[in-house]
């Protein structure tokens, strides 16, 4: 194949799970690496299609239970290309988005081994399908934001959260389970008021998918008692609010916490 030679790599976006919403190029090239390195977050479905007989090495990673450091990853894929392999460096959602790619393009790069991206449906593209909301909004979300909210041990977040609490956008938080409370308290007080609506979407696009929509001053509480043990995402902004739900005035305090979506 022209475009997968011996001794290359590509970054394979796998998307939210759902082996349906593979690119048709990320299926050809997880049809045609010799190995593949894949993150914890890459669907069963997905796994299903790797022929038999091609080598898997698991390199995920989850929040607290790191199985190989970054360093170790970078090294593990330079090393089978420049032993001759097809490499396919399968990573959930779209490479480019919190994957951790530059690492892997710097490390490649440095070694002299062809890499290229293959993009994936990021979860929050998921997400919005699965909410079947838009992210944007003519008129009312005219942004659409990308931030992660995942700290180092013991450290707190660094985010500029005046630049975020824009409620003209959509903010879509990745990494955002652990730090609910904090990403609730801080955008309020920067000014986003309380009732702004928020959308939480876990195992997206799987057929365990959950979605609960609430307001950002209930936020904690969703996040703590309406998810359970899968990857989520945090919408937050008026393109979430429901269509015949007021998302300000005096009746909005009865959406209560966690509402279980249609
Ligand atoms: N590159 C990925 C994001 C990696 S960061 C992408 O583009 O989607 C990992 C975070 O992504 C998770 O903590 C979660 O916030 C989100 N995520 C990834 N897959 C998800 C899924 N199936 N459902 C919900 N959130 C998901």
């Amino acid at each position: 194949m022209t475009d997968f030679p011996q001794g290359s790599i590509w970054l394979v976006g796998a998307g939210p799970g759902d082996p349906e919403l593979l690119t048709r190029k990320a299926e050809r090239l997880i049809r045609s690496a010799t190995v593949i390195f894949y993150d914890a977050l890459v669907g069963a479905g997905i796994m299903d299609l790797i022929p038999a007989a091609t080598r898997r090495v698991a390199v995920g990673k989850r929040s607290g239970r790191h199985s190989k450091d970054q360093k170790t990853i970078d090294a593990l894929i330079v090393e089978a290309a420049l032993a001759g392999e097809h490499v396919v460096r399968l990573k959930g959602g779209d490479p480019s988005i919190f994957g951790r790619a530059t690492e892997e393009l710097d490390a490649a790069r440095a070694a002299g081994v062809p890499i290229r991206i293959c993009p994936g449906v990021t979860a929050a593209s998921g997400a919005a399908a699965s909410l079947g909301a838009s992210l944007t909004l003519r008129g009312l979300a005219r942004k659409l934001t990308f931030v992660t909210a995942h700290a180092r041990a013991g450290e707190t977040l660094d985010i500029d959260w005046q630049r975020l609490a824009d409620p003209e956008a959509t903010l879509a938080v990745y990494m955002g389970k652990a730090a609910a409370s904090e990403v609730s308290a801080r955008l309020i007080a920067a000014g986003l008021p309380p009732a702004t609506p928020v959308a939480l979407v876990e195992n997206v696009s799987l057929p365990d998918v959950r979605q609960f929509h609430t307001r950002l001053d209930l936020l904690p509480l969703a996040a703590r008692t309406a998810l359970g043990d899968g990857p989520a995402l945090l919408l937050i902004g008026e393109a979430m609010a429901r269509p015949g739900i007021a998302a300000h005035g005096a009746d909005s305090a009865q959406q209560a916490a966690a509402h279980p979506a249609s």
